[in-house]
């Protein structure tokens, strides 16, 4: 069997088993065009199997000691360091985007692994030795059950690393849906934490889309749904989840504002926002996607990004001096191209046109890095996320009419601030409305220790994943109050 035509398996107790299917779907390189995999469209009664041998894993998993479940995690981070170099190709391989992009995200994957590790810890509880006279509290922390985890294409091992190691360490099981276009970094991930020593049943994975989704979120033996995916999407899961009573945590789509001063080091400004708006092919949830600059430095600064975003080399991503890979797939491509026609018809002045840019024709999904001037908050390329290589940029008169524009947007994951002036700084911070800010940086998304945590459309629920949020989430507390009598 050659690997186009291979069907991939689910990964249920331990064992890679197929999928109660014929249905499949064609996993693409998207550089290429080439078919590398088929993905089974699992059904329900494949979901349920995972469900049942996680449910039933969890009543022996819960009772080993968290120093011990910490332990596997040392061993898997070991394994993923020794292993960085083929799981970064496997990302260009699936995904697109360039090595050295993949590299950094298999970091970000590591870095919730060792945030996770350090469960011990971070389990501990809290006493009071005198409530009242001669009675005390203390409070100590349990996990919930069977998590699902329900992921997108863009980040195929960060996002996933943002929710099991912190969910299995902490006594829970967990059954991953990973995105159908990406979903061979996956199995990758569950053969690594079986090398590792992870219990069978404790991690579980059902490739598949809607018919997998529902099963989880209709799954009495589910006990919370952590899902990163679109906007349209997260608001249906947290709905549909919170309906059936289970914890959600619902991560959304974004549009991204930076604003940029006149007083800001340009320079730096351009070298961020460059890499912010394109870089892994602007298909981040912390991408750049518009910015408000002070009309006194605009012509400048777009002269500047202009000039630095033609050096930007496109292609394959496997190769070395590649920044911008393609998009995801030939329909987001399509779709990309419909945006940047509407803008033009919407009377953005389209700057830089990536749809001339050579390897644009290629078999592969690119388009090339776009700029759009004279964008104001009435047109869709302004309010829509396109999630590809298209910047925007709107030109303010000052700070408040930056800030007043930027709140406007119904999404809110990031924005950032390109100043050098610590009062502007400070008003940004205390009259923005994004839950993620940068200051003279482009991408400020979280380390791992620190919640991802957005506002508005780009967040449902209340604990956001990773830091203390991704602890709490996957946790609830007894609190005991005695006497010794
Ligand atoms: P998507 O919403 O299409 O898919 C996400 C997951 O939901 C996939 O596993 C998919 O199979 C499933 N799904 C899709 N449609 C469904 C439906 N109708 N019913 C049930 N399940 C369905 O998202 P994507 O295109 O894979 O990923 C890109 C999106 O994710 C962007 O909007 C991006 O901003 C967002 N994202 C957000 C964050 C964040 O932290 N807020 C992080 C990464 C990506």
């Amino acid at each position: 069997m050659t690997m186009a035509t291979k069907v991939m398996n689910n990964y249920i107790g331990g064992e890679w088993v197929e999928a109660k299917t014929n249905q499949t779907e064609k996993v693409y390189n998207p550089a290429t065009g080439e078919v590398i995999a088929r993905v089974p469209v699992s059904t329900k009664e494949d979901l349920d199997d995972a469900v049942n041998v996680a449910a039933e894993t969890f009543k022996t998993w819960k009772e080993v000691p968290v120093v011990k479940r910490a332990r596997i995690l040392f061993k898997y981070h070991q394994l993923l360091v020794d292993h960085w170099d083929e799981l970064a190709e496997l990302i260009t391989l699936e995904n697109g985007k360039s090595l050295k992009e993949a590299h950094g995200e298999v970091l970000r994957g590591i870095e919730c692994v060792e945030f996770a590790a350090g469960a011990p810890s971070l389990m501990m509880g809290e006493q009071l030795s005198s409530i009242a006279t001669e009675l005390e509290s203390g409070m100590y922390r349990y996990p919930i059950g069977v998590i699902g985890g329900i992921t997108p294409f863009n980040f195929p091992m960060m996002v996933p690393t943002w929710m099991f190691p912190m969910a299995i360490v902490t006594g829970n099981t967990f059954v991953l849906k990973p995105s159908e276009r990406t979903p061979l970094l996956a199995n990758r991930l569950a053969e690594l934490l079986e090398e590792a020593g992870l219990p069978k049943g404790v991690f579980n994975i059902v490739h598949g889309a809607h018919d997998v989704v529902n099963g989880l979120l209709d799954h009495k033996q589910v006990a919370a749904i952590s899902f990163v995916g679109s906007q349209p999407v997260a608001e249906y899961v947290y709905k549909r989840g919170t309906e059936n009573l289970k914890r959600v945590q619902a991560l959304a789509g974004a549009k991204n504002h930076s604003i940029v001063l006149k007083d800001a080091n340009l320079d730096n400004a351009t070298t961020q926002i460059v890499n912010a708006a394109f870089g892994s092919a602007g298909e981040r949830c912390m991408a750049c996607s518009v910015v408000a600059v002070e009309e006194s430095i605009a012509d400048e600064f777009i002269n500047q990004l202009v000039e630095k975003t033609n050096e930007i080399k496109m292609g394959n991503g496997l190769n070395d001096d590649v920044f911008l890979g393609p998009v995801i797939r030939d329909q987001h491509k399509e779709r990309t191209l419909q945006y940047i026609e509407t803008g033009v018809k919407e009377g953005a002045k389209l700057v830089r046109d990536g749809r001339n840019d050579e390897g644009v024709e290629q078999d592969g999904y690119f388009v090339g890095p776009t700029i759009f001037d004279h964008v104001t908050n009435e047109m869709k390329i302004w309010q829509d996320e396109i999630f590809a290589p298209v910047l925007s940029i709107c030109r303010v008169k000052n700070l408040e009419e930056a800030v007043e524009l930027t709140n406007q947007s119904r999404f809110a994951n990031g924005a950032c601030i390109f100043t050098k002036d610590g009062g502007n700084v400070r008003t940004f911070r205390e009259t923005i409305d994004a839950g993620m800010l940068g200051v003279n940086i482009g991408v400020p998304a979280p380390m791992a220790f620190f919640p991802f945590s957005g506002w508005k459309d780009s967040f449902y629920g209340d604990l956001h994943a990773n830091g203390k949020d991704g602890l709490y989430f996957y946790t609830r507390k007894k609190v005991v109050t005695g006497r010794w009598v």
